[in-house]
């Protein structure tokens, strides 16, 4: 069976773009110009993937986000123009999966639709326990960080900031959301602590810290741990 997506773009161009990167692929796709026409597709034909352009003739993409979580796990990736930052973020904390910012490859699309796919109904206590890629071991079941074979010790919030990353590897993780999960929703402000963390965490995971390989920052929105 074909995976079905659905994306929702008023750009003619882009739309047509993805529809037929998306068909090569094996994807089954169906398009939609406008919030409504994606409202009657999606009870007519619900589809695995929805890939959600911000800027609609008809209204605000977050509506659908919100509409989608209450209904079911579908997952929702965010296609944004750059100035639209400040809306891809509030998409992202109400519960969109991942973005792309125009202009993008098909084949970022294709690996954000894989990642989406992945995590797909698993919340998140579940799921993604062991993380490895080249000299990065993590295993949260064991509490163990290794970097080439060594075990690394980590502060207990350095490492519960490496677990929320690892439980949504290869999605990026909004600011509030890596502060509220790992210090708790009063701490949602407290931007500088993530930094703080993040740079003690880099200067132990990442063989150069500056260029860092594993923990990725997606500038403006949040972290991302690399899983390719
Ligand atoms: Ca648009």
């Amino acid at each position: 069976m074909s995976l079905k997506v659905l994306v929702v773009e008023d750009d003619r161009e882009i739309r047509a773009l993805m529809q037929s990167s998306l068909s090569v692929e094996g994807m089954e796709v169906q398009t939609a110009v406008s919030l409504s026409e994606a409202r009657a597709l999606l009870q007519h034909k619900p589809p695995d993937v929805v890939v959600l352009d911000l800027g609609l003739p008809d209204g605000d993409g977050a509506d659908l986000v919100r509409e989608l979580r209450k209904q079911r796990a579908t997952p929702v990736i965010v296609v944004s123009a750059r100035h639209q930052e400040a809306q891809k973020i509030a998409l992202l904390d109400a519960g969109a999966d991942d973005y792309l910012t125009k202009p993008f490859s098909v084949g970022e699309l294709l690996a954000r639709i894989r990642v989406a796919l992945r995590h797909r109904g698993t919340s998140l206590a579940a799921a993604v326990t062991c993380h490895e890629l080249e000299d990065l071991r993590v295993d949260l079941a064991a509490h163990r960080v290794e970097r080439d074979g060594v075990a690394l010790h980590l502060t207990p919030t350095a490492f519960n900031l490496l677990a929320r990353l690892v439980r949504s590897v290869g999605r990026v993780v909004t600011h509030r959301q890596l502060l509220t999960d790992v210090w708790g929703a009063e701490f949602v402000d407290h931007t500088h602590y993530l930094r703080l963390y993040m740079a003690q965490l880099r200067a132990k995971i990442e063989r150069d810290p500056a260029e860092p390989r594993h923990l990725l920052t997606e500038t403006g929105v949040g972290y991302r741990l690399a899983d390719v």
